[in-house]
């Protein structure tokens, strides 16, 4: 069977300080994102769902959950989700930029939607802020090419609801605890440092 991998870093571990230091990088790819591989490799063994894209597999251990509770399909669909989750995550970054915004296409839907960059930050960071417990705030597309932010608990994806995901701001505390401690927000506030935005739009066109 083939095993998933550890997905590769495209920057230095430290390269997202201070936003983002490197023993947080450390712990959450390397010990959280690692887990949630090890754990997956592991419920696959002789499962139907083994060989299927992460989307795929998620998309349709949901549907067997609902379908006939079959124990081990919530373990896939958790285990699956974050993968899917943290790969999107950890590739939407780069190093800290002063003045950092959307570009091109992307830039144009944004304020489309949200009236403004600014009007847009403040939307999907009090997303971020209010989501409670452990999830991830999106921005999305639908199959329309209209934006929409959502939160979604624990290891959800916006593809559960048919959605485009574009960018994503891990909420878990071990996202952030070591760097912020209880300030989500502050957290949240800084990252926009370091979205890249060539990644996002890409995702977007
Ligand atoms: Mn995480």
């Amino acid at each position: 069977m083939e095993k998933f991998q550890l997905m590769a870093l495209p920057y230095a571990p430290e390269a997202l300080g201070p936003v983002i230091s490197k023993e947080t990088i450390a712990f959450h790819h390397g010990k959280h994102l690692a887990g949630y591989v090890n754990n997956l490799n592991g419920l696959l063994e002789g499962s139907p769902l083994s060989g299927l894209p992460l989307e795929e597999m998620v998309l349709k251990a949901e549907r067997l959950r609902v379908g006939d509770g079959t124990s081990g399909m919530g373990g896939m669909l958790n285990n699956a989700g974050q993968i899917l989750n943290h790969n999107l995550y950890f590739a939407q970054f780069a190093a800290p930029k002063a003045d950092n915004k959307p570009i091109r296409k992307l830039a144009e839907a944004i304020v489309r939607d949200f009236g403004s960059f600014e009007a847009f930050k403040v939307e999907f960071q009090k997303k971020g802020a209010t989501l409670f417990g452990s999830g991830w705030v999106w921005l999305s597309a639908d199959k329309d090419g209209n934006l929409v932010i959502t939160q979604e608990p624990n290891a959800a994806n916006p593809i559960q609801k048919g959605l485009k995901p574009l960018l994503t701001f891990d909420v878990w505390e071990h996202a952030y605890y070591l760097d912020y401690q209880n300030r989500r927000p502050d957290h949240l506030a800084a990252l926009w440092q370091i979205v890249d935005w060539a990644v996002i739009e890409q995702r977007y066109v």
